[in-house]
């Protein structure tokens, strides 16, 4: 598509892309957008074809140098403002987020919570960006070590959090002097088109922050063109595998968090109430499709076990599921048909494999939303490690619950298996609790916290296969893995005495 072709339109029907500070219609590939609770199609996206990602990322290296050299402390400004924009349009991002993702208002709500808090940790910029400073490091001689942008940089981002895990990128990128090409997923595309509206209007200059809508060709695009400098992504462990090898390949900086299956360990000494309170939140929550859900509970001793089971049973039958758009509900639909029929095949799949389905939520209607992709909360028992219901993300309601005869046995299990992003164990025991969260392969850990997701100063990221790559995302982490460190070593002698050539390594012996 040639620059001049980009109009500035935003058709409701067909949201595209905003690049350089306007909308940019796209009359090239689309697909359809649904709302998943009527099961009904909202909207088309468009899907990116090579030219119009360039179009994008030219504007990005247009805008790189002014932006480079804007003070932090200006950069640091916009963000306040971006904030507050953020909080008086909550409702309408929540809307549109729920519309296109089916998550309950309320936990829409929380999601942008989280991503707003990322955006207040970017306001410390002038203080995270000052560099570190060390006088008289020889004689009359000063170094410091300077943190500077690496120029265009690229998100691409999974459905399950179309505000949140984007924000988690392009605040800390843009405050630290980059510029970002943000591939936002294709299934709910319309809310990071809204936020990229808000930004600019927060004061962010043309071109700083551009957003492509786009499927594979758009990601190879970016993955390849040797004008981006770094790529995050964050959605499934092939996707993110893929990503790493492609991007650093191409000699770009990567860091690509993947999928998880977390385990929480229930312990008999725990207080079960609030256990079995936070495990019905943090497996059912957002329908599963959260990859800090807890899709595994590891049961010690069969007493637990069964009082575990009995008590996830009873809250099961009070677990209200329906339109998101409903605040009373808990729960609502999955994203797509496509996904709710492939969580639909694991519960088949758990009953071949012989585990004890306790709950099955295939059976659940929603009465006026027949065409919603809704599926009820599911529970198995007794689910061994050789079960694919156990190793795969199934990334939808279905809980399963594992027996062990000891912690021990449980730790070995969450260390053996691939995924390594969060974990939780619930107990009374602060000595087991230490053990634990000193031992686990895990990288996000809680005790009695289901969800242990860090907030925006610490930085998040997991082990294992569900990150490749170094840095972890947003926090301190997210300033080092968008900079690029330069160290200056200086000197001023007194006097203008001139030195004599001196042929030993400098060190100060
Ligand atoms: P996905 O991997 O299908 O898609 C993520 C992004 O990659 C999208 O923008 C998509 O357009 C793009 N993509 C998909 N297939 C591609 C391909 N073959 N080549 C290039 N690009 C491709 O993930 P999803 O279904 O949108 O999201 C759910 C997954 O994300 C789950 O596995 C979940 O655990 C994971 N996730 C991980 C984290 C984390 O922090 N570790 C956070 C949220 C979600």
């Amino acid at each position: 598509m040639s620059t001049e072709a980009l109009k500035t339109v935003q058709s409701d029907h067909r949201v595209a892309h905003f690049i350089d500070g306007k909308h940019v219609a796209d009359s090239g590939r689309a697909q359809d957008v649904f709302n998943p609770a009527t099961g009904r199609v909202v909207r088309q996206v468009a899907l990116a074809s090579r030219a119009t990602v360039e179009t994008a990322i030219a504007a990005a290296e247009a805008a790189f140098p002014a932006w480079r050299d804007t003070p932090p402390a200006k950069r640091a400004r916009i963000m306040f403002r971006f904030k507050e924009l953020l909080e008086q349009h909550a409702d309408e991002i929540v809307a549109l987020v729920t519309e296109e993702h089916g998550k309950v208002l309320h936990d829409a709500l929380g999601e942008l919570q989280r991503g707003i808090e990322v955006v207040e940790y970017a306001c410390g910029a002038p203080e995270f960006l000052k560099g570190e400073h060390s006088k008289n490091v020889g004689p009359a001689i000063d170094s410091w070590s300077e943190f500077q942008p690496l120029g265009v940089v690229a998100g691409i981002t999974p459905f399950n959090f179309p505000a949140m895990v984007p924000m988690w990128m392009y605040p800390m990128a843009i405050v630290c002097g980059n510029t970002f090409v943000l591939k936002p997923s294709e299934r709910d595309p319309s809310a990071p088109l809204r936020i990229a509206e808000l930004f600019r209007e927060a004061g962010l200059p043309d071109g700083v922050f551009n957003v492509v809508n786009g499927d594979k060709e758009a990601v190879d695009t970016l993955l390849t063109d040797p004008r981006v400098q770094a790529i995050s992504f964050v959605g499934s462990t092939p996707v993110a595998e893929y990503i790493y090898s492609t991007g650093t390949a191409h000699g770009k900086r990567v860091q690509a968090l993947g999928g998880a299956k977390n385990h929480a360990i229930v312990m008999p000494d725990a207080d079960l109430d609030n256990a079995v309170s936070a495990l019905m939140g943090a497996a059912y929550g957002s329908c599963g499709e959260r990859c800090m859900a807890i899709s595994v509970a590891v049961a010690v001793g069969e007493e637990t076990g069964d009082a575990l089971v009995a008590r996830l049973k009873q809250e099961l039958a009070g677990l209200k599921v329906g339109n998101g758009c409903d605040n009373s509900n808990n729960m609502g639909p999955l994203v797509t048909a496509p996904h709710r029929d492939k969580v639909r095949g694991y519960i088949d799949l758990g009953v071949e494999e012989g585990a004890e389905l306790v709950v099955d939520g295939r059976g659940l209607r929603v009465d006026g939303h027949e065409d919603g992709f809704f599926l009820g909360g599911t529970l198995f028992d007794r689910v061994t490690p050789d079960m694919k219901i156990y190793n795969d993300e199934i990334f939808g309601p279905v809980l399963c619950v594992v027996r062990a005869n000891s912690m021990q046995e449980a730790m070995d299990l969450i260390d053996g298996h691939e995924y390594g992003n969060g974990t939780c164990i619930f107990t009374r025991d602060g000595e087991a609790a230490r053990y634990f969260t000193d031992n686990i392969k895990v990288g996000m850990v809680g005790v009695n916290v289901p969800l242990p997701v860090p907030v925006a100063y610490h930085s998040f990221g997991g082990w294992k296969r569900s990150l490749f790559g170094d840095l972890y995302a947003y926090g301190p982490d997210s300033v080092r893995f968008y900079t690029r460190r330069k160290t200056i070593t200086q000197r001023w002698p007194a006097g203008g005495v001139r030195e004599q050539a001196r042929y030993t390594f400098p060190s100060n012996t």
